[in-house]
């Protein structure tokens, strides 16, 4: 079903002028010149020009018109003359007078050839029952000709085309083009698991395909297989996608289920035993074909829509994709191979986990999503529930270079099958990870102390800040939450001022939050930075005035938990003279947006032009690794040598830093700071795109891929919009996307993924949260 460059319907191709001859006509007459025959022409079902010619004297033969790259033909000549050599029922080739296969013409101004193949009678597997016995058949059958093309080879067969298994996401644009909502998320979720688990094709058995073996392609008798038609989509790739195509097939005839369909993959296993990485690929393969069927067709009758044949197979193409996705893809997997496999048993109901874990953990942990997800795997922007549902993770921060990241594994793997002891050791790993890290930073921060979470890292910098000044009290913004240990939950107004909280200490002092679109003073970023530095200065002299000392400044440079609220130009500049003026320092939080992940900078207080005096860092340190550090100025770390020791029995251990070092490597092979820059502007303009039809979204912000979204019932009061919030990121976790909701108002969506998205990726997102939103 290879495209045709001017697409042939209805006996004629377009392109073609009204005036010129209709194709029939053209093809009796190459008939007549190059074969010196004469007959009758009947056109054959499907999209390509071919007719079935009968001669006077009863004989059947088949004429193949194409407008068509030649070396196309030369391929599918080639492919066909190495199958038939073989033995498969592949039409004969029938060449004209002059000994040619292909006779080149004209259609129009286009180069087109002409074919003539021997006629296979038979009938259609379409037409037939897809018995047990003729599906085996099948499968063996695809098998066998993937042992044939073993030895073939030409140049052309590395190509793609839009029917290729290979390339299918390049129809998940056309989703738009469904109006129907229920057809456009099961297509979607096709897509997304297509999207998910096909990162692993290329471990698969490759070789050449026959392309297109469907259920008009293959003519059957008796449960046996007669003829294999159409080699026009011939094309290097993974084994498996010939099995997928056929199965696509097979779903679609009536009241074949997977465990009937698994006859084929019997059939194929039989012959070539299957890998595990086909068996994971095959499902997400079965419903791209399908939604590559819907996706085409649905194209075509957009650019054309009084063309019914291009759209033979869309009910069934559709039936077939809304009752597969009832089927969790570790199910489908398994019925797949049913006849191939034992059946294991794969998972704890999530209710019963949910039962035990509330036994034996503290009941103030919380679970994401009104339906909780037992998560199992882990692969770059993906996370893999027990039921093999693939989940794009827009959330999480700490894998920052993606889940499960081979360099990381591995580093981490090596290292801790030599050594795992602490600091009180000289090792090279602690050594090399500081001179890397402070080189990312300004000169003046050249002191590492390692440790081992966020919250350790704040409650350290606070010691550091204490001893550095001989004050004791610190500045924190409204909204912020610095960690989870008593001096960090006491800096942190997110948990103070928040459901259990029990209000400020009175040595924490709460800076308003620069919040331009809800905060005290509203307006644009550059035009509210002064006024609320003016506003921390205030906070400082109230304090003071009260006989306090400020120890530090504690600001994320975006804030996160807060609300996805960037701090707006100039502030933190201000602000951080106010404070060193009273005597204090400035301390950055990077734990979440730091390494890279705004884009712009590899630090988000570069964003900010000022050097802190110590820089917090954590979360995607070990890309979910435990590790957190505190890097500060060489005169700060001697004020705090007051002859009490530091240890971290596991901070800066050498598999935390082996794993720290291949985080930096990733982040710097893989230009995961470029593609943050490039990816979240893209994602934020296709935001704001959505906030123009949505008026629910109050606010869109962020820098690179840290950003939010808030939602309002009024523009006016800003009524937040929380239960809806709750609502769309739910609906979106059904459909495979997960985001979660923050801010003190909790009307704040948060995306922050792994730095490792795709275009894609957000493309899907935007689609999804528009209906969801439109809902
Ligand atoms: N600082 C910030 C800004 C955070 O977001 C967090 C964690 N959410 C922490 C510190 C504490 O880090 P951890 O949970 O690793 O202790």
């Amino acid at each position: 079903m290879i495209p045709r460059r001017g697409h042939v319907h209805c006996g004629r191709l377009q392109n073609v002028p009204d005036s010129t001859r209709t194709i029939e006509d053209l093809a009796k007459a190459l008939l007549t010149t190059h074969w010196g025959l004469e007959g009758m022409l009947e056109r054959l079902p499907g999209e390509n020009a071919n007719y079935r010619v009968t001669t006077k004297d009863g004989h059947a033969c088949v004429i193949k018109l194409s407008v068509d790259e030649s070396v196309l033909v030369d391929l599918e000549e080639a492919a066909i003359k190495c199958l038939r050599g073989a033995g498969h029922p592949v039409p004969e080739t029938i060449c004209t007078n002059t000994d040619q296969s292909v006779v080149r013409t004209t259609i129009g101004d286009e180069p087109s050839s002409a074919r003539l193949q021997s006629f296979l009678s038979g009938s259609r597997w379409r037409d037939e029952r897809s018995t047990p016995k003729l599906l085996f058949n099948i499968g063996v059958m695809i098998a066998r000709v993937h042992e044939s093309f073993q030895t073939f080879e030409h140049a052309d067969t590395h190509r793609t085309h839009q029917w290729d298994l290979a390339t299918a996401h390049q129809h998940r644009s056309s989703i738009e083009l469904f109006e129907d909502l229920s057809h456009r998320h099961a297509i979607e979720l096709c897509f997304h698991l297509y999207a998910a688990y096909t990162q692993s094709l290329k471990d698969c058995p490759r070789g050449v395909l026959h392309g297109d073996p469907n259920d008009e392609n293959i003519l059957v008798a008796n449960d046996a297989i007669i003829g294999l038609l159409d080699l026009g989509d011939c094309v290097a790739g993974a084994l498996i996608q010939d099995i997928a195509v056929a199965l696509s097939y097979a779903v679609q005839h009536d009241n074949i289920t997977l465990n009937d369909a698994s006859a084929l993959v019997a059939g194929y296993d039989s012959i070539r035993p299957l890998q595990p990485s086909e068996e994971e690929v095959l499902f997400p393969l079965i419903l791209a074909r399908l939604a590559t069927s819907a996706c085409i067709a649905a194209k075509r009758r957009c650019d054309d829509p009084n063309h019914a044949t291009w759209y033979s197979h869309v009910d069934s193409t559709l039936d077939a994709i809304h009752t597969l996705i009832q089927i969790a893809p570790i199910d489908a997997q398994q019925q797949l191979f049913s006849q191939c496999r034992a059946d294991t048993e794969y998972h704890q109901s999530n209710v019963d986990l949910q039962k035990a874990r509330s036994k034996t953990l503290g009941p103030s942990l919380s679970l994401s999503y009104d339906q909780p997800l037992h998560i199992v795997s882990g692969s770059g922007q993906y996370l893999f529930a027990d039921d093999g549902m693939p989940y794009l993770d827009l959330v999480n921060n700490v894998c920052h270079v993606g889940h499960a990241h081979p360099h990381v594994v591995d580093a981490i793997a090596r290292q801790a099958a030599v050594l795992n002891t602490n600091t009180r050791y000289l090792h090279e790993n602690i050594i090399t990870y500081a001179q890397r890290l402070t080189a990312t930073l300004p000169d003046t921060l050249d002191t590492c102390f390692f440790v081992n979470s966020g919250s350790e890292a704040n409650e350290l910098a606070l010691r550091l800040a204490r001893a550095a000044t001989g004050a004791h009290d610190v500045l924190v913004l409204d909204g912020a939450y610095h960690g989870n240990t008593t001096n960090c939950v006491a800096m942190s107004p997110y948990k103070f001022n928040g459901p259990g909280g029990t209000g400020a200490s009175e040595w924490v002092h709460v800076v308003p939050v620069p919040d331009g679109y809800r905060g005290e003073i509203r307006g644009a970023p550059d035009e509210i930075g002064d006024a609320y530095a003016l506003e921390l200065a205030r906070v400082i002299g109230e304090a003071c005035a009260r006989g306090r000392s400020i120890a530090g400044f504690f600001a994320e440079p975006i804030l996160s938990c807060g609300g996805q609220i960037p701090l707006p130009p100039g502030y933190l500049a201000r602000t951080f003279e106010h404070v060193r003026k009273a005597g204090g320092v400035c301390i950055a939080d990077e734990v979440q947006v730091g390494f890279g992940r705004v884009g712009d900078a590899f630090w988000g207080f570069e964003l900010h032009d000022v050097v802190p005096d110590i820089v917090v860092m954590g979360k995607p340190m070990g890309n979910g690794h435990p590790m957190g550090a505190v890097v500060t100025t060489r005169a700060i770390a001697e004020a705090f040598d007051n002859g009490m020791e530091f240890f971290s029995t596991f901070g800066g251990n050498p598999v935390s830093c082996a794993c720290g070092l291949a985080v930096l490597d990733v982040i710097e092979n893989e230009s995961l700071q470029a593609q943050a820059r490039t990816l979240g502007a893209y994602f934020l303009k296709e935001l704001e795109a959505l906030q123009s039809n949505h008026p629910i979204i109050g606010d869109v912000r962020g820098v690179g891929l840290f950003l939010g979204i808030e939602l309002v019932r009024n523009h006016e009061t800003l009524e937040p919009a929380a239960s809806e919030a709750s609502r769309i990121v739910n609906a979106l976790r059904q459909r495979g996307v997960l985001l979660s909701t923050d801010g003190p108002l909790h009307n704040v969506i948060k995306i922050k993924p792994p730095m490792v998205l795709h275009k894609d990726d957000i493309d899907m997102t935007i689609r999804l949260l528009s209906d969801a939103l439109s809902q």
